[in-house]
Parts: structure tokens; C-alpha cells; sequence
């Protein structure tokens, strides 16, 4: 049987695939593009169309379709999958692997689908939600193409009914629909209209409920009892708040093809906007880029994957927040995280109190001048300060405390004066103590601002020893369940025993035997019954690995101040030297 993964690379050619995410040029038989991975002005990524592979030649990331979208759009191997399976045209279905019982992810994943159409079908029975949405303007098609759902006012009708399916409760408790008090097990979300929101590839992970009780209602349309307007799963295995854009799933393409994303805070905001014809918006409701309790923290590294995947797909965002106090504060975090990543960071200015809910509803082609007008960050703050005094001395001081912070965070010193002559201009300052007071504020703030590099080796999402090391664990316990290549399999082992050594060799294995179920079951995807490929590429593997480790190794040792330290040094430099021969680099 020929594997889901040969299947699809069959159908898929490397460059089209790796073509919608960037824009690539041919270079002699192979193409190359700017590569996605690090920052850089000149292209370093090839893509060979003969072996359906990429290379970056800068920061050395590399792997085929899989491996790039499993990268690139932050998400694991069943997800790269699920994404370029659709893409071909493939049912998954059809290859009936053996999912084995352990495999929780895939069993959660499905209870989360079946909760979805359990809520949705609650929605079609509920005629007073489906009139509050058209009340505020959403569209039948929007609401079956967002996956609208409701949830009853009653304690346990989505546990019951999952329940019923033969799932188990404590795995509707590990996705975040079930809360327990006191043994009592009862459903999460009631009396609610229901968002589920979903990875990149489209798979649910989590829900928003937004308050919608029919017997409570006011006139108003608001509930008269006061609970949270809106609840949002906790963090489970599958949902990391600070990991998700609501509507990512269906805006990466426009993304990427428009060259700009729109970012908005709330669910209401998002939807509008997609129906408004701005596909390539997505919210950060319920996730922490909206979070206001953390003020300072700018290395958070989990607000920086949240923006990883969209400055992949393109380095110009807009931040279209609510015109009050706190939505500028929302915006202006992100906005300081967008350009340390070396993004065009650009405000989208909404008229004060309103939301892009408000202005879509009350009016399509306002919400388009908006974005049309919208200004980048420093000249939108600017206006601002300028509005609210013409106090030269009170302009100097929130100049300095508003916009020097900004303009730290761009990296060219071109972009950098041009900002000091827009100052100037726009309030007569002088041109020359400006620049000498923003050079003395860069100076006292240097430790604040992250590095380049830093940024980049947070925006890999997994580190290469740890892909290498699970893709040969996945081929030793996949042929270990198989029983049938033993003998191959020990001698693969010795060859990768002599090489890192014994003792490490079994301390990876007992780290990696916890998941060994599901890295089988990858690695059977992967190669289906092409036995003879795995010896080749289980020693290509096995080098590498060997070459990471003792890359670690090598730098742990510094500084190389004892003659044992020396000699292990240039050992461990000299067996560099021969896995890249060996390798052929
Ligand atoms: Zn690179």
C-alpha cells in the first residue's frame, strides 16, 4: 500500500506548495526564494523540484512539504497533513491507518468536532440566536461558514450527549467542555453563542461562548444577570491561548496574497470583517496579545509566536482596535512586539467608542476608508500627542515617552532620522536636540530592546535536535511494533550507539518511549511500505544528530581553559569534520 504522505507528494510539487506561502524565483533548474525561517535581504532557500526538498543555506532549516508546513505555519505533523491532504484532494479517511488507542490527540481532536456539530445543530433549533447575529448584521453564509453555534441554558447536554457517543469524561475534561465541582461533572459553556476557534489547518481546538440567555433577555438584547460576557476554553493539550488567532484558518491566504493582515480584538469584529470582504483579518480575542494584565513583557515569547506565523505570511499588519483608551494600549503592546520582528506596523484609527463591528455594521464603505487610511504607529501617536497639547515642553516629554519607544524598535537608522524630521515638522521641535535625545534614550535602553537574533530562535517553533531525534525514535519503534526487520533494526542501533555512545543513546530512548505510539504512527504515514528508503535515510538522520549533540558538546566546554578541555575540544572537531564528509558537505 503506498503511504498517505508518497500519495500526496505525488500530487503536490514542492515549489506550488511552497510557492503559496512565498514568492519564489527560478534559479537554473531549482528555484529559491527569501527564506522564512531567519531574516534576510537576499535569498538563501532553494527548493530542488528533482528531490522535493528545501534548503536554506542561512540557517540551515530543511525537510519537504511536510516539514515546511508543519514549520511555517506552526503546527505538528497530523496538522501539515490534515492541510496538504485537503489540499490534494485526499481523504485521510480513505487509508484507514491503524489509529491506535492511544493516540489521545486525534481521539480529542474529534471530540471537539462532534461538540461543534452538536452546538451548531442546537443553533439551527434556536430561532431567537440566529436573530440576534442578523440583528447585528451577520449573514446566514457567514454563520455556517464560521461554524456558529449555540449552546443551551442546561447543565449537562453536550456531556450527556458525548457521553452517550462513548467518550470518556475525563477526556471532555482534558479539552476544556466539562468543569468538575465536587464530582459533579457539568458542561462548561451554557446559554451561550458559541465560536469555535481553530488551528491553522482548520481542525477545532477550542470554543468562545459569548452570553446569549433567551429567558433573560432585556429588550436591550443583553442579559440581565451579570456573568462574563465572554468564556473562553482554559489551555489545554491542543489550545494555548497565547498560540492562536481566531480565524487564522481562514485568512492565511488572503494574507499572504493581499501582502497585509488586519488584526482585530473580538470574534464580532473578526466575522464582519471576513463578510465585508477583508479575508485576511484574524482577532486576538481571548489570547495574549489582548491580555492587559502582563504591562512590560516584551520577550514574552508566546505573544511572539502569535505573530510568528503571520509575519511569515506577510511583514505588514494593521492594528484595528477599539478607538477607547484600552484598545490603544491592546494595540500599542502588539504594535512594539510587530516591529521589534522587523514588521511595517500601521494603525487602523476607528472613530472613539466604536469597534470595527460597529462601523462594518453601520456602514461597509467606512470600514474601507478606514483601512485604506490607516497610519503607520508613529505618525498615528504624533496626531495624537499634537491634539492634546500645544505645550512644546509636555509635546517633548510624551514624545519621549510615547514614540522614542517605538522608533527603538526599528531597526534602520534611515527610517529612524526620517521620523525625527516628521517630529520636527509637525511640531517645530528642534531637529538636532531631538535626535540627540532619542540617541541618549537608545543608549539607556539597549537591554530592552531584543535582539534580532534572539527573536528568530523564538520564532522556531521546534528546535532541529529535537525533530531529528524524534523522527529516529519514530523509525526504531515503528520497526520495533513491526517485529519484522529486528535484525536491520539492531544493526541501525549499533551504528548510532558508536557514534553518540551508549549511555546517550538509552537515555534518549527511554525520553522518547513515552510518545513512541504516536511517533510510529508518523513514521508509518511516512513511509508506508518503502522499506528499503529507511536504512538510507535512518544513517542521514543518525549523522546529523550526531552532529547537533556534539555541536552542544563542543560548546559547553568553553572556555577552553585546561589542556583536557583542549583535547576534548579538537576531538570532538576533528569527528565534525568526518560526519560532514560523510555527508558530503
Ligand atoms: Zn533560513
Amino acid at each position: 500500500m503506498i503511504s498517505p504522505v508518497e500519495k500526496i507528494k505525488e500530487r503536490l510539487s514542492i515549489v506550488d506548495v511552497i510557492s503559496s506561502y512565498l514568492s519564489v524565483e527560478q534559479s537554473g533548474k531549482n528555484y529559491k526564494a527569501k527564506c522564512p525561517f531567519h531574516n534576510e535581504k537576499t535569498p538563501s532557500f532553494f527548493i530542488s523540484t528533482d528531490r522535493g526538498t528545501y534548503y536554506c543555506f542561512g540557517c540551515g532549516a530543511k525537510g519537504d512539504i511536510f516539514s515546511f508546513v508543519e514549520k511555517f505555519e506552526g503546527t505538528d505533523f497530523l496538522g501539515s497533513l490534515k492541510i496538504l491532504a485537503d489540499r490534494a484532494g485526499i481523504p485521510l479517511e480513505k487509508f484507514n491507518y491503524n489509529k491506535s488507542e492511544n493516540d489521545d490527540k486525534e481521539r480529542w481532536y474529534e471530540i471537539l468536532e462532534e461538540a461543534t456539530r452538536f452546538f451548531e445543530k442546537s443553533f439551527s433549533e434556536n430561532p431567537k440566536a440566529r436573530a440576534y447575529l442578523r440583528g447585528r448584521g451577520i449573514s446566514d453564509e457567514t454563520i455556517k461558514l464560521f461554524r456558529v453555534g449555540y449552546a443551551r441554558d442546561e447543565w449537562r447536554l453536550v456531556t450527556d450527549y458525548l457521553l452517550k457517543k462513548g467518550y470518556k469524561l475525563i477526556d471532555l475534561e482534558t479539552v476544556g467542555l466539562v468543569k468538575k465541582n465536587n464530582d459533579r461533572a457539568y458542561d462548561r459553556f451554557r446559554g451561550r453563542i458559541i465560536f469555535p476557534i481553530s488551528d491553522s489547518s482548520g481542525r477545532v481546538i477550542a470554543f468562545s461562548g459569548r452570553i446569549f440567555k433567551e429567558e433573560t433577555l432585556l429588550s436591550s438584547g443583553m442579559p440581565a444577570i451579570s456573568e462574563a460576557k465572554y468564556l473562553n476554553s482554559p489551555d489545554t493539550p491542543l489550545f494555548n491561548k497565547s498560540n492562536v488567532l481566531y480565524g487564522i484558518d481562514k485568512a492565511k491566504t488572503a494574507i499572504r496574497t493581499r501582502g497585509y493582515s488586519i488584526i482585530v480584538e473580538g470574534q464580532f469584529d473578526l466575522i464582519l470583517s471576513h463578510q465585508a470582504g477583508f479575508s485576511n483579518t484574524v482577532a486576538v480575542s481571548g489570547t495574549a496579545l489582548a491580555d492587559n494584565t502582563g504591562a512590560s513583557d516584551l520577550n514574552d515569547i508566546a505573544k511572539i509566536n502569535n505573530l510568528g506565523l503571520i509575519r511569515r505570511l506577510s511583514s505588514n499588519i494593521i492594528f484595528a482596535f477599539d478607538g477607547d483608551g484600552a484598545g490603544i494600549r491592546a494595540a500599542n503592546r502588539s504594535a512594539m512586539i510587530a516591529l521589534s520582528l522587523d514588521m511595517q506596523v500601521k494603525i487602523a484609527v476607528l472613530p472613539e467608542g466604536k469597534d470595527p463591528a460597529d462601523v462594518i455594521f453601520e456602514n461597509i464603505d467606512k470600514w474601507k476608508d478606514i483601512i485604506k487610511n490607516s497610519v503607520d504607529i508613529i505618525s498615528f501617536h504624533l496626531e495624537r500627542i499634537c491634539n492634546n497639547t500645544k505645550d512644546l515642553r509636555m509635546q517633548g516629554r510624551a514624545i519621549k515617552d510615547i514614540i522614542f519607544p517605538f522608533m527603538s524598535m526599528i531597526k534602520s537608522s534611515i527610517e529612524k532620522s526620517a521620523y525625527i524630521t516628521l517630529i520636527y515638522k509637525k511640531t517645530g521641535l528642534d531637529e538636532a536636540a531631538l535626535m540627540k535625545d532619542f540617541e541618549t534614550y537608545e543608549r539607556n535602553n539597549l537591554n530592552h530592546i531584543p535582539q534580532e537574533k534572539e527573536t528568530i530562535r523564538i520564532i522556531e517553533s521546534k528546535p532541529r535536535r529535537d525533530i531529528l531525534e524524534q523522527k529516529l525514535f519514530g523509525i526504531i519503534f515503528w520497526q520495533e511494533g513491526s517485529n519484522v526487520n529486528l535484525e536491520k533494526i539492531n544493526e541501525i542501533c549499533d551504528f548510532f550507539k558508536k557514534g553518540i555512545g551508549e549511555d546517550i543513546f538509552l537515555e534518549l530512548y527511554e525520553k522518547h518511549k513515552i510518545n513512541s505510539q504516536n511517533l510510529a504512527f508518523e513514521t508509518d504515514l511516512w513511509y508506508g511500505d518503502k522499506i528499503n528508503t529507511v536504512s538510507r535515510d535512518f544513517k542521514e538522520i543518525t549523522l546529523n544528530l550526531e552532529e547537533e549533540i556534539l555541536n552542544e558538546n563542543k560548546a559547553l566546554l568553553q572556555p577552553l581553559d585546561t589542556e583536557e578541555k583542549l583535547i576534548k575540544f579538537n576531538n570532538i572537531s576533528k569527528r565534525i569534520e568526518e560526519i560532514r564528509k560523510a555527508r558530503n558537505i
